[in-house]
């Protein structure tokens, strides 16, 4: 058992039962990437809205669906799924064709909850409102927002197009509408170190997140921050100092926050390797879980809420 909230113990809380999470890619794309996803976008994005490969073919959403959950219960045995809303920022459309999308998606299956991610400033009151329409007793509605830093100066380095307000206004809309939030957190953008990124969690949890999902920066091929890399201008992420954060992190988290993520696997990632050193998925969460109980036994809890 993880010494955090982690993704299966909330839903076998929550629902009883494991949840099989179907992500699924609505053609979407984002303000910084404009219509056609061609735009250059943050600094760091390499969104390329890759599917996994049980979802190969599929030319809609409900095909998606329908096939990540033949996939899903024949591998794993699940019988409950979140419908998640992936790739790009899946709110950036007109509400109708948002409903229409949601609608079409939720009807394919009896999803425990519907989660989609997108950015702060694509959350206006409309949508919000729209999101809350579908929160049932059966049902959660879940917003994912790339927040990455709570410090402007850094959200313009890596040109993300909206500020440290863009987060606190949809905070207040979400909840307002009794909406569950998370924020998306990166660890080691360009000017920060630990303190930015624990300011950055405490910033987000003073916001009345109900779940976080942690990131350590990827330098990836094709990407302006990769060519900064190239230039000796920037430094890969040291795993060892980005446990240490996340370590630090979670010893501070109230317990009912769900920790959506706190690694990649890097073999779960296709194409050319990224710099630096890289561990495995499984190395990162038994440190983490060691170092953990180690400053919990050394750390009165106090909290920071
Ligand atoms: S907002 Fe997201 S999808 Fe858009 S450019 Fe930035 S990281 Fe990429």
């Amino acid at each position: 058992m993880l010494p955090w909230l982690d993704a299966r113990t909330y839903y076998r809380n929550r629902w009883g039962s494991d949840v099989g999470r179907i992500g699924v890619d609505g053609g979407f794309s984002c303000p910084n990437r404009g219509p056609n996803r061609s735009d250059p976008g943050c600094t760091f994005c390499s969104e390329n809205a890759n599917r996994p490969p049980y979802q190969a073919g599929a030319k809609n959403v409900p095909q998606q669906v329908q096939q990540a959950r033949e996939f899903l219960t024949s591998r794993y045995g699940y019988e409950h799924f979140s419908l998640y809303f992936q790739a790009f920022s899946s709110t950036w459309a007109p509400v109708d064709r948002l409903r229409q999308l949601y609608d079409e998606a939720l009807s394919c299956a009896p999803f425990v909850d519907l989660t989609v991610g997108t950015r702060p400033d694509c959350v206006p009151d409309e949508v919000a409102d729209l999101l809350a329409g579908y929160q049932t007793p059966e049902r959660e509605v879940w917003v994912e927002l790339g927040l990455q830093s709570c410090h402007d100066s850094t959200l313009a380095r890596v040109r993300r197009g909206h500020d440290v307000q863009a987060f606190r206004d949809a905070a207040a809309r979400l909840r307002r509408r009794g909406l569950r939030f998370t924020a998306h957190i990166l660890y080691g953008l360009p000017g920060e170190g630990t303190a930015e990124f624990l300011e950055t969690v405490r910033y987000a949890l003073a916001e009345g997140v109900s779940g976080l999902k942690f990131h350590d920066l990827m330098l990836v091929p094709g990407t302006p921050l990769h060519r900064d890399w190239q230039q000796g201008l920037i430094s890969p992420v040291d795993p060892q100092a980005y446990l240490d954060a996340v370590a630090q992190a979670v010893v501070e988290l109230p317990p009912q926050i769900v920790l959506w993520r706190v690694y990649s696997d890097p073999e779960d990632r296709k194409g050319p390797p990224l710099p630096g050193q890289r561990w495995s998925k499984n190395r990162f969460l038994n440190l983490l879980r060691d170092e953990v109980a180690r400053r919990r036994d050394q750390t009165p809890a106090t909290g920071v809420n």
